[in-house]
């Protein structure tokens, strides 16, 4: 039942200077950090990150914009261990469009646009925070975003009271 996930702050979370609160609503919840890297995709990468399934989901129009935002500055990778951790991180990111992510949830909390601004401005949407959401996902990302070497397993020492 311990889980592994992957979540970057996406280019609108650092630039808006929110790594460290983000970090902090995952740590508060006890998820424990394994692994965290800055890093500057490129395209190539990018696309790895965001394949296929985005454009069978959402549409290549979608894909395209997104392609495109993630590479306009860097992004902070970051994996994190905890029981069910793929869902409880979810949970804490919360929905897709910040217009109906909840009060509380990363995203309800610090932004705000609806699906249909997005369109109009035939932007992506910067809700600032990408999130794995199946195992096999989860699995696929994290040995995407980091070497094996990179991620680290240790003991918190409250780990009883939350593990
Ligand atoms: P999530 O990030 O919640 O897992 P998806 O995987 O479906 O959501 O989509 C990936 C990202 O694509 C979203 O986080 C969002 O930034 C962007 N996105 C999704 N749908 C749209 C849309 N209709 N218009 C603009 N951007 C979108
Ligand atoms: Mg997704």
């Amino acid at each position: 039942m311990i889980e592994r996930t992957l979540v970057l702050v996406k280019p609108d979370g650092v630039h808006r200077q929110l790594v460290g609160e983000i970090i902090s609503r995952f740590e508060r919840a006890g998820l424990k950090l394994v692994g965290i890297k800055m890093f500057w995709a490129d395209k190539e990468h990018a696309m790895k990150h965001y394949t296929e399934d985005i454009t069978i989901r959402r549409g290549e129009n979608v894909r395209n914009k997104l392609l495109r935002f993630l590479v306009i500055g860097p992004v902070v990778a970051i994996c994190l261990e905890g029981i069910e951790a793929i869902e409880i991180v979810r949970k804490i990111v919360g929905d897709t469009q910040p217009k109906t992510a909840l009060p509380g949830t990363i995203r309800g909390d610090y932004s705000h646009m609806s699906y249909a601004y997005a369109d109009a401005k035939d932007k992506a949407i910067p809700n600032l925070i990408h999130a794995s959401t199946t195992k096999e996902e989860a699995e696929y990302e994290i040995a995407l975003w980091f070497k094996s070497e990179e991620l680290h397993s240790y003991k918190l020492p409250h780990e009883d009271h939350v593990l």
